[in-house]
């Protein structure tokens, strides 16, 4: 007989966006470190590999002429362009990864979300950070002062892009303190995993529960 702590459930797809500058990377290494059921999509990219970054974990580097061929051999479950360079959420390891109960955490953008959401509507789980307010934004994206007024404009005006796709998320969250913001991401994970419609094992639990 089913008990309740063999209940089966689907994995879901926990898609984390945000305009830079609101947490996102934060509060993803947050989630990661401290719930053992949820792993990375790592993602493929054709953008170079920045400092402190590894290959394989944070992402996978490539150059645009393999990038084109995995989008031919459709590699990918999404892909978008960003900022001049290529992204995609590789098929394989995700759809097996679901249907074992396997949580994923995408950190991708509002292109990509969409893509996701079209394709996969049941599994996936839409949340968005938001900056507390312009000025701390301004304040976070001007880095360490070197940087000209025209790079920090730039940066600036994207990110106002970017929050302009606030509402084709299920959640906001504000970021005004990373802990706080950190412990409401953590409920709705939570919460999401106790949808009657995830938990593929809760029809035989319930017949248990009711035969005297
Ligand atoms: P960065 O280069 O700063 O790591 O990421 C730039 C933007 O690309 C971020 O908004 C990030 O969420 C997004 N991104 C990263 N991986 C993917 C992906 O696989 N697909 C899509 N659509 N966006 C991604």
């Amino acid at each position: 007989m089913e008990s309740s702590d063999t209940l089966q459930r689907r994995g879901l797809m926990f898609i984390l966006s945000s305009p830079s500058g609101a947490g996102k990377t934060t509060i993803s290494r947050m989630l990661l470190d401290a719930d053992g059921e949820i792993c990375l999509s790592v993602s493929v990219t054709t953008r170079p590999m920045r400092p402190g970054e590894i290959d394989g974990k944070d992402y996978i580097f490539v150059d645009q002429q393999a990038f084109d061929q995995m989008v031919e051999d459709d590699h990918f479950l999404e892909w978008a362009s960003v900022f001049g360079h290529c992204y995609g959420t590789p098929k394989a390891q995700v759809k097996a990864g679901l249907r074992e109960g396997q949580d994923f955490l995408f950190d991708i953008d509002w292109q990509g979300t969409q893509q996701l959401y079209q394709k996969l509507e049941t599994d996936v789980v839409r949340v968005f950070l938001l900056p507390p307010s312009i000025d701390e934004l301004r304040r976070r994206l001007t880095g360490r002062g070197t940087d000209s007024s025209d790079v920090i404009q730039a940066r600036m005006d994207r990110a106002r892009g970017e929050i302009s796709h606030w509402d084709g998320y299920d959640y906001v969250v504000v970021n005004d303190d990373i802990q706080l913001c950190f412990a409401k991401v953590r409920e709705i994970l939570h919460a999401e995993r106790m949808k009657r419609a995830r938990q593929t094992g809760l029809i035989g639990f319930v017949r248990g529960l009711m035969r005297d």
